[in-house]
């Protein structure tokens, strides 16, 4: 047993002013969505450049929407990466179109751009990418792509809040762009999400959509045009988020910091050496919404597990985010299997999500980065 405090992976920070102002709605009178949930997504719109932000109580919630919105249905392939949280391509199979996977690039992790083009069908209709970690797809090959074929795209910015591209900040640009508030992104709402739309119809939509399809008017008119579902922030939630905003650029620079030192102390020689890969030193664009390392294929004593098991009993927390999306059961009833996508394989086998949050303190780093290294130098202890 370790005398110091467990270290998780990572941890919410909500502070004192938020947990006030989340008190104050609860006795105001109106807790689900009313007007604090209008402020946050007015505060959102500010934050990416006045583009139009409706809030939702998933992120998931926020790309189903975001593909309906796209007018993506039955008969439609979205081209995806199998390297992701699974919500990803569930929301796919959701809206009753396709999921078309496209192996991911061995450095980035992100959906290989080079390959992408060689899956467009004439029944694409979407490209869904991934900003894992925060580190940015390459938006400028990702809209060239799009804009020559004339697809649509939505971008699951769920890990990307804060992040930029060439100094744009993430959803400040692009088509639709969707983020998740759930505890573990860099700010959180408890659960939620958001998605940026282009202009008033898609907006119209995206309020249609999230809640039954119903549009008022009047003091007691109301229609129902389009098939919605239950998808409402509700105004605690949106408080939280709201304390939670302001300290968005301070907890990216935080994350940053925090990296570098992992860089600073992992050693590079050694790391080559023990055969861990790891990830691209992007300390300007990437809100580094986790710090991820990549295991050598297991040697004896040394499987991902052993490793994550022998962090723990040193009482440090580890992730695997993500195991491959098409070797899930779900996916594999679909005809997707071992071998369709080798470095999504590979990568999704030995992937190592590090401790990673703003109250880490540096010596959370290095008391990571020298308990790793001496799990690695000495395995079956
Ligand atoms: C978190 C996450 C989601 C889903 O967001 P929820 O708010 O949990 O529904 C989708 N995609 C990626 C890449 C995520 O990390």
């Amino acid at each position: 047993m370790s005398a110091l405090p467990y270290l998780p992976f990572t941890r919410p920070h909500i502070d004192e002013a938020t947990i006030a102002g989340v008190v104050e709605v609860l006795r105001s009178g109106w807790i689900t969505s009313g007007p604090k949930v209008k402020e946050f997504e007015a505060s959102l719109s500010a934050l990416l450049g006045g583009r139009l932000v409706r809030a939702y109580n998933s992120g998931t919630a926020t790309m189903e929407i975001a593909l309906r919105i796209a007018g993506v249905g039955p008969g439609d392939e979205v081209i995806t990466t199998p390297l992701s949280w699974v919500s990803t391509s569930n929301v796919i199979l959701e809206v009753g179109a396709t999921p078309v996977f496209v192996d991911i690039d061995p450095v980035t992790h992100n959906i290989d751009l080079q390959r992408l083009e060689a899956a467009i069908t004439p029944a694409t209709r979407a490209l869904l990418p991934v900003d894992l970690a925060g580190l940015p797809v390459d938006r400028d090959r990702l809209y060239g792509i799009a804009g020559q074929y004339g697809l649509r795209v939505i971008e699951d910015a769920a890990q990307a809040i804060g992040s930029n591209w060439k100094g744009r900040l993430i959803g400040s640009f692009g088509d639709l762009v969707s983020f998740s508030f759930h505890p573990n992104k860099n700010i959180t709402t408890i659960e939620g999400g958001a998605l940026v739309v282009n202009n008033e119809a898609e907006a119209r939509l995206a309020e249609q959509y999230r809640l039954q399809g119903v549009v008022r008017s009047g003091l007691d008119g109301m229609d129902v045009e389009v098939l919605g579902g239950k998808f409402n922030l509700t105004d605690v939630a949106a408080r939280v988020g709201l304390g939670q905003l302001p300290g968005l650029e301070r907890i990216t620079e935080r994350r940053r910091l925090l990296a570098r030192s992992y860089f600073d102390q992992l050693d590079p020689a050694l790391m080559a050496e023990l055969g861990v890969q790891l990830p691209p030193a992007d300390f300007t664009q990437s809100n580094w919404h986790m710090f991820q390392v990549v295991l050598p294929d297991a040697r004896p004593g040394l499987s991902r597990a052993e490793v994550m098991a022998a962090l723990h009993e040193r009482g440090i927390g580890s992730g695997a985010h993500y195991p491959p999306i098409h070797l899930f059961a779900l996916y594999r009833r679909l005809g997707f299997g071992p071998g369709d996508f080798p470095q999504a394989e590979r990568i999704g086998r030995n992937i190592l999500t590090l401790p990673l949050f703003p109250d880490m303190e540096i010596a959370d780093v290095t008391r990571v980065c020298a308990t790793l290294t001496d799990i690695l130098k000495n395995p079956q202890r």
